[in-house]
């Protein structure tokens, strides 16, 4: 029995295989623009707000201000709100004082400022296996006397001689007090960062009672230690820590401790 031939109400599709590889190429094509006008924005939109004021990714942002920023976003209490914003306005004012205090050049004030760099590593190779082995540090613990870069004293030693702690930064600060010769000088200044492991303990208090009660000079009568504020302060050493990385970044090889002491001497 024959049946009717019936027709379909859809449209019949045209597969035509010979067209195949035209088709894919005109769908990559529209994926390909659309990821492009996508790429396109994002950067338009970051260089907009970047240019509108945003700014930069923050990276190193001190504490205080961030804990001040997240409880004045929540905070409704106007009252509230005015003690933390003053809290915030005395905070930035310490951390502007301190720099007045670096500044500070009188004829009898004798100011110190030491820091600890970055642990220089050894040897340094551009094989990938030395990062993964064991390396031997070189310590550096510079003292900058007075306001001028030209009196600028490093004291380096690597981690098998001493550990790098209060009593190694202590026994430094100790010795740079004790080769001077404090000539109508009546008060010190001792300004380092707020690092509790290495300035800011007790073993540094002691250092410098003992060294006030029974090395300094009669006319040194005060002694006066300067935190700086962490995350708006940087002491001199911290400038001279940036020209001797810049230098070591430029040497591939570095073997033994002498050749980082050449940098350092440069
Ligand atoms: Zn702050």
């Amino acid at each position: 029995m024959d049946h009717p031939v019936t027709p379909c109400r859809g449209r019949k599709r045209q597969r035509d295989p010979e067209n195949w590889t035209v088709n894919i190429k005109k769908r990559s094509r529209y994926v390909y623009s659309a990821y492009t006008i996508l790429v396109l924005e994002y950067s338009f939109w970051l260089e907009l707000l970047i240019y509108l004021g945003f700014g930069s990714l923050r990276t190193d942002v001190c504490s205080t201000c961030l804990q001040h920023d997240e409880l004045l976003k929540v905070e409704k209490d106007i009252s509230k709100r005015n003690d933390i914003m003053i809290y915030r306005r005395v905070h930035k004012l310490r951390a502007k004082a301190f720099y007045d205090l670096v500044r500070e050049e009188y004829a009898d004030v004798m100011t110190f400022c030491f820091d600890c760099q970055i642990n220089c590593p050894m040897p340094k190779l551009p094989d990938q296996t030395t990062y993964y082995s064991r390396q031997l540090y070189l310590y550096n613990c510079t003292v900058i006397q007075g306001t001028s870069k030209d009196n600028t004293f490093a004291y380096c030693w690597t981690e098998d001689t001493f550990a790098k702690g209060s009593n190694e930064i202590a026994s430094v600060v100790f010795h740079r007090l004790h080769s001077i010769d404090f000539i109508g000088i009546k008060t010190v200044r001792l300004i380092a960062d707020g690092c509790g492991g290495q300035n800011k303990n007790s073993t540094m208090v002691t250092m410098i009672v003992k060294w006030l009660t029974n090395y300094a000079p009669e006319t040194v009568k005060v002694v006066e230690i300067v935190f700086h504020v962490g995350g708006h302060s940087f002491i001199p050493p911290d400038r001279i820590f940036v020209m001797i990385e810049k230098d070591i970044r430029k040497r591939e090889i570095i073997k033994n401790p002498i050749e980082y002491l050449t940098i350092l001497e440069n």
